[in-house]
């Protein structure tokens, strides 16, 4: 583990390096607080030892630094003393020390304590690790990895906010799979995940880094694209499209399996949308819209209104 040490005694310095060194850590040492915070702010350290009084910056101003800082992992720190007053001690730890150590040390309790501060390290990294887990978790679909329906959801809204606030725009595509009932009732559920994973890749290849993919539900993909029109929307669901319907798909045993999907676009500036709910609506009839034409095919919000306003039926 990377430690630094901050201590102004040249033989209580030399100690410290040679113990911890032997324990198979990787120390640098300086011999006041400022130059051991210099180096922190470069190349910051999980774990800090520091004597309380040094020339420049005492170890309390040192650790009150490091505090502050609030790098994204906690940094432990253990502050040396020679004071062995409980009040110091108390000071010590109140400004923000996680442990201390009276000087003169002994070499068993200075590796035990920092033995400890390496759990609490490990303890940190490990409920960070899970929680990262478990954010990946509520955020994404496990099968496609896409933005599960709610992320899908509150990104598209704060996209929508703020495209009414910048006077900007937004485009959204409603994405379903045709007749995906069939492949699994011709090929299996498991065959029908794969298609899903495919089609799933070929709406992120065909989008920006910037626009939100997500998985709707099912067989149903929700693109939001932030900037766009309706114009631009529609040509990104045609190139997807086409995409999917060049995916030449098989079976283990080499049995095609042709995929293609519809699409309904939406897009801000439209009269009547009032919010993010409307824009959804307006896509979900235009997909509906695309399926009754006979699916394969885009269909844009207007144009489904119209057919929904005539009474027309596919
Ligand atoms: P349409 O062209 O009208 O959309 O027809 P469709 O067959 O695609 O639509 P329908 O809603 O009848 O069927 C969707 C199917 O998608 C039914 C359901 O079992 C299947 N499905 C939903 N989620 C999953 C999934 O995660 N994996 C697999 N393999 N199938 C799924
Ligand atoms: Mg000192
Ligand atoms: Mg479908
Ligand atoms: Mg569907």
């Amino acid at each position: 583990m990377r430690i630094l040490i901050a201590e102004d005694q040249l033989l209580e310095r030399r100690i410290l390096e040679t113990g911890l060194r032997k324990s198979g850590h990787d120390v640098e040492s300086f011999a006041d607080g400022e130059s051991a915070w210099e180096r922190f702010q470069e190349v910051p350290a999980r774990l800090v030892i520091t004597d309380w009084v040094m020339p420049r910056m005492n170890g309390v101003d040192l650790i009150q630094r490091i505090r502050a800082a609030d790098s994204e992992r906690h940094t432990y720190t253990i502050l040396l003393t020679s004071r062995g007053d409980k009040d110091d001690v108390v000071d010590g730890l109140a400004s923000g020390a996680d442990d201390y150590l009276t000087k003169p040390f002994d070499h068993r309790e200075l590796a035990a304590r920092v033995e400890i501060g390496k759990r609490m390290i490990q303890l940190e990294d490990s409920l960070l690790a899970t929680q990262e887990h478990l954010e990946r978790l509520a955020t994404y679909d496990s099968l496609t990895g896409l933005l599960n329906r709610q992320s899908v959801l509150e990104r598209a809204g704060v996209e929508l906010r703020r495209a009414w606030r910048t006077g900007g725009r937004m485009g959204l595509v409603m994405v379903d799979v045709d007749r995906f009932k069939d492949v699994n009732d011709r090929h299996g559920h498991a065959q029908g995940d794969s298609v899903l994973k495919a089609v799933a890749a070929c709406l992120a290849l065909h989008t920006r880094p910037y626009d939100l993919v997500g998985r709707w539900g099912g067989e149903e993909f929700l693109i939001a694209l932030p900037g766009a029109d309706v114009e631009e929307a529609r040509q990104i669901a045609e190139r997807i499209r086409v995409g999917v319907a060049e995916l030449r798909l098989t079976t283990p045993t080499g049995e095609a399996i042709p995929v293609r999907v519809s699409a309904g676009v939406a897009a801000t500036p439209a009269e009547d949308v009032a919010d993010l709910q409307q824009l959804l609506l307006d896509a979900d009839h235009a997909l509906l819209s695309a399926k009754r034409g006979g699916r394969d095919r885009i269909h844009i919000a207007g144009q489904a209104a119209v057919l929904a306003r005539t009474g027309a039926r596919a």
